[in-house]
């Protein structure tokens, strides 16, 4: 699938000490109603926890730790999922000798910092289904 689309707006946000990432995206997606979009971040969490796929067993493995790391960069999507903006979001995080860990955004990452730039399209949202053959909710 491949579609076109044009910016319509775009929000530069810094997101609170302590708050939970993943919870102060989707508040903001659905403040602002923005059904179809672009995420990037960077900042500092003081914990985290992030999801890896396995595409074997369908399900995600946790990865979580209480610890201070570098957000090296967040990138997700914004589209439709149940009706409702949802955001689809991965992190690229390093510890203190710069090693990296990452993987798919859950809830439960504490922000020491965060500066992102969300940019919204025009047109027609994308919307998600679940996909039979990997077991996501992807782009139908
Ligand atoms: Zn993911």
């Amino acid at each position: 699938m491949e579609q076109s689309y044009q910016v319509k707006n775009t929000y530069i946000v810094r997101f609170g000490c302590q708050k939970d990432l993943l919870r102060e995206i989707t508040d903001f997606i659905l403040s602002h109603q923005i059904t179809l979009g672009h995420i990037s971040l960077i900042g500092a969490v003081s914990s985290y926890h992030v999801g890896y796929y396995d595409s074997i067993a369908k399900k995600y493995i946790s990865i979580e730790e209480e610890r201070h790391m570098e957000i090296l960069n967040g990138t997700g999507n914004i589209s439709l999922k149940d009706g409702k903006p949802f955001a689809h979001v991965h992190l690229t995080l390093a510890d203190d000798t710069g090693k990296a860990v990452g993987g798919h955004l859950f809830e439960g990452v504490k922000i020491f910092a965060c500066e992102a730039v969300i940019t919204e399209f025009d047109g027609a949202p994308l919307i998600r289904e679940l996909d039979e053959d990997t077991g996501l909710t992807l782009w139908k």
